[in-house]
């Protein structure tokens, strides 16, 4: 029906799209999407390795799909022959293992030989379903969108793609000594944009970087804010001060401690080096603070901070400050969450971030952040009442920041508690009923192109 030409400007989170009959409504939506996530399984422990924010991101929002009516299949690599050949997350939400390669001693690097064995469990999966069996093919990171590529035009159903990090803008702003990353990955990028039915940005900022940098057409960009999950990450029922006391007991911290909190991988491009610098520099000038400061660092090692797992630690007794840091290694997010309610502030000095989950989850405990102004940060964190964005990662500046919290330890309460209000507009419901109707709006599209 022409006549009910519409321009859909006015629909979904697309920026811009093309035309269409009708508005896309819920009966669009897909029924089951395959969603892939070649190099990290969402059953491993994030904050270590090649487990992260990407592996937070597809659980949450495939439980929150499976919520609302929308199955859920996760390909993974299988990375051990323990693995059963598929596990239910939860319901409606099943995780796939494909045998692509041996079990274990692949690095990330090695992956791009193993897609084609990757594709081809994938294909058999498939191969056992009656045809329709996914409606839509949703990969996360570009390895899996080569293999969604072939898997979409295979099964005629639209692919989705999310970058997750982009090759051109890390390099673009490494830390020093990192390594960039390499031609072939850019390549692999550019060639994932252009097959990519829609392309999902975490913020307007990685949608202007995917035009820019990759060309993308501006009618398949979509911004869908990455949520937190806030039945998790909660400041304690008795408020932000007592949950910090609370907090501190539990994990053994000292009452009246300044504490600076790093959680994440620890690799060159997160930068816990400027934190610990940082310290360095705000104990020379205020030697009194050392007797009641602690450091936690909590993660591990991953990407180039692989080649030198013991660095950080060399660095804090060269900086004289290892008996205030504790390193501790990656935990379980419900321990995490009493991190951060326990930290005065936490710390993310990235060099690139496309968002930074961390900084949403501190300040859902009630923790303000101080962050590096980059990436997605600036939309995470509202500089100058839930924390402090700094531009750069010149140590003074983090120490001049952490000034404000050592000199009034109160700050931390009055921020955390607008941190903790702010953070709330960041659920995963929200980012899952936009992507919901992202999808429908896709295989709208294909509706309409098909009638056409
Ligand atoms: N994380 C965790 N346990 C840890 C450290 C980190 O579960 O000990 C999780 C954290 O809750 C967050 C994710 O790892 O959801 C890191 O995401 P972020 O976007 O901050 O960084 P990325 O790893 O994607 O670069």
């Amino acid at each position: 029906r022409l006549e009910e030409l519409q321009d859909s400007r006015t629909h979904g989170s697309t920026l811009v799209g093309p035309p269409r009959l009708r508005p896309p409504d819920a009966h669009d939506r897909p029924r089951r999407v395959a969603m892939l996530s070649v190099h990290t399984s969402p059953l491993h422990q994030p904050g270590t390795g090649d487990a992260g924010g990407m592996n937070v991101y597809i659980v949450e929002l495939a439980q929150r799909l499976a919520a609302i009516g929308i199955e859920v299949e996760i390909f993974t690599r299988a990375t051990s022959a323990a693995l059963q050949p598929s596990v239910e997350l939860a319901p409606g939400v099943l995780v796939r293992h494909v045998a692509a390669g041996p079990y274990e001693g692949l690095a990330k690097e090695d992956l791009p030989a193993q897609l084609c064995a990757f594709t081809h469990g994938v294909m058999q999966a498939w191969a056992g379903h009656r045809p329709g069996h996914y409606d839509l093919v949703h990969s996360h990171y570009w390895l899996s969108g080569h293999v969604g590529r072939l898997a979409a035009q295979r099964w005629g159903v639209p692919l989705v793609h999310a970058m997750h990090t982009m090759a051109k803008v890390k390099n673009a702003s490494l830390a020093e000594g990192d390594t960039p990353e390499p031609a072939a990955r850019v390549l692999g990028e550019s060639q994932v944009v252009r097959a990519a039915d829609r392309l999902i940005a975490n913020t307007e900022k990685e949608a202007e970087e995917l035009l820019r940098h990759y060309d993308a057409d501006t009618a398949r960009v979509a911004v869908v804010h990455p949520g937190v999950n806030l039945e998790r990450f909660r400041p304690d029922a008795r408020g932000v001060e007592a949950g910090r006391a609370a907090a501190r007991s539990r994990l053994g911290l000292p009452q009246d401690a300044m504490i600076p909190l790093f959680v994440g991988r620890i690799q060159p491009l997160k930068a816990p080096d400027v934190l610990l610098r940082a310290v360095a520099e705000l104990l020379a000038e205020r030697p009194w603070l050392r007797e009641r400061i602690v450091v936690p660092v909590v993660g591990g090692p991953s990407g180039s901070g692989l080649a030198r797992p013991e660095g950080l630690q060399k660095l804090a007794a060269c900086l004289g400050i290892a008996d205030v840091v504790l390193f501790r290694p990656p935990v379980g997010q419900d321990r995490l969450a009493d991190w951060y309610r326990a930290a005065s502030v936490l710390v993310m000095p990235s060099y690139s971030e496309s968002f930074g989950l961390v900084a949403v989850e501190a300040q859902a405990c009630g923790t303000p952040v101080i962050a590096a102004e980059v990436g997605g940060l600036p939309v995470a964190v509202k500089d100058g009442l839930s924390g402090a964005l700094v531009p750069g990662h010149d140590p003074r500046d983090y120490a001049a920041a952490l000034s404000g919290f050592a000199d009034d330890p109160a700050r931390s309460t009055r921020m955390g508690e607008v941190a903790a209000r702010h953070a709330r507009s960041f659920g995963w419901d929200t980012a899952a009923a936009t992507t919901a109707d992202m999808y429908a709006a896709v295989l709208h599209e294909r509706r309409l192109h098909r009638i056409s």
